[in-house]
């Protein structure tokens, strides 16, 4: 029986690419279970306001979750800030196995070390093998904070996985990403460690999600993997883009839920129409 989820992270109003991948999600997961989760670690970025909306839109888009919000179980324990515990102990199991370690480098040091810049600006730069500890440091740590600790990636390694909806998928690490944060000196997860943690937890067998975070899957593996855990099978939805060809959450005028909602658009528009129907 599938065990599905939506992972909404409150930093906004979500879009119709949101509102496509989720419904999606719904529909895997129909027969068996889909989980409402909010992924609100992002304390800086993410406010109770968004958090209400997103459940307001997704409920009135018609999606129908069975745990979580609403339905019944207690609610802390589908929002990641009232998990940090569990974070807390998967950072322990990380750190046993000796997969991660501190690292005190800034972006600054990052950038500097680096000999090519980086292809796409926004894209996070690849660490460095050359700025890593030695091997066993921070074994003696029994606390993560207040470091940045990443995980130490097997250069040269292909991980590969297959992907119900976008097929084969092959990235290899040291080249397509570097170590990558799993624990942030400001006392929070990173994202990689909190969705690995939870998934797990929750008992989730198929993750859906957009197509941007086919990367991180592969970073996501190495974590089940060093953890000795089962990890989900993986669908990532295509990300919607305009006439152009240009991503539509890049976009951010006249395309939330929101807007469209008030534009006079039903679920059925916003869940189907194409994009440049949506956007007059
Ligand atoms: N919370 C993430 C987002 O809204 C999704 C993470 C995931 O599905 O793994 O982008």
């Amino acid at each position: 029986m599938t065990r599905g989820r939506l992972a909404p992270t409150p930093t906004g109003y979500l879009h119709v690419g949101h509102a496509r991948t989720f419904a999606l999600a719904a529909e895997r997961a129909a027969g068996g279970t889909l989980i409402y989760r909010t992924e609100d670690l992002d304390a800086g970025r993410c406010r109770p306001e968004f958090a209400a909306a997103a459940l307001e839109d997704l409920r009135w888009l018609g999606l129908k979750w069975t745990e979580g919000p609403d339905v019944g179980g207690p609610h802390a324990s589908y929002v990641q800030s009232q998990r940090l515990p569990w974070f807390r102990e998967v950072w322990s199991l990380l750190q046993a196995t000796g997969a991660i370690y501190p690292c005190d480098k800034s972006r600054k040091d990052v950038e500097r070390s680096l000999t090519a810049p980086h292809a796409e600006d926004d894209a996070e730069p690849i660490f460095p093998a050359s700025l890593r500890p030695p091997v066993g440091a921070g074994r003696e740590a029994r606390e993560p904070d207040p470091t940045n600790w990443r995980f130490r990636v097997p250069d040269g390694e292909t991980i590969a996985f297959v992907d119900a909806l976008q097929g084969p998928q092959a990235f290899v690490a040291g080249r397509d990403f570097g170590d990558f944060l799993v624990w942030r000196k400001d006392g929070f997860p990173a994202y990689e460690l909190a969705v690995v943690a939870d998934d797990h937890a929750m008992g989730i067998t198929e993750v859906v999600r957009g197509a941007d975070l086919l990367l991180s899957t592969a970073r996501q593996l190495l974590l089940y993997r060093a953890l000795g855990w089962t990890a989900p099978t993986w669908a990532h939805a295509p990300l919607i883009v305009d006439a152009e060809g240009k991503r539509l959450a890049k976009r951010s005028a006249g395309l939330s839920i929101r807007e469209l909602r008030q534009k006079g658009k039903t679920p059925e528009e916003i869940l189907t129409a194409p994009s440049n129907q949506l956007l007059s």
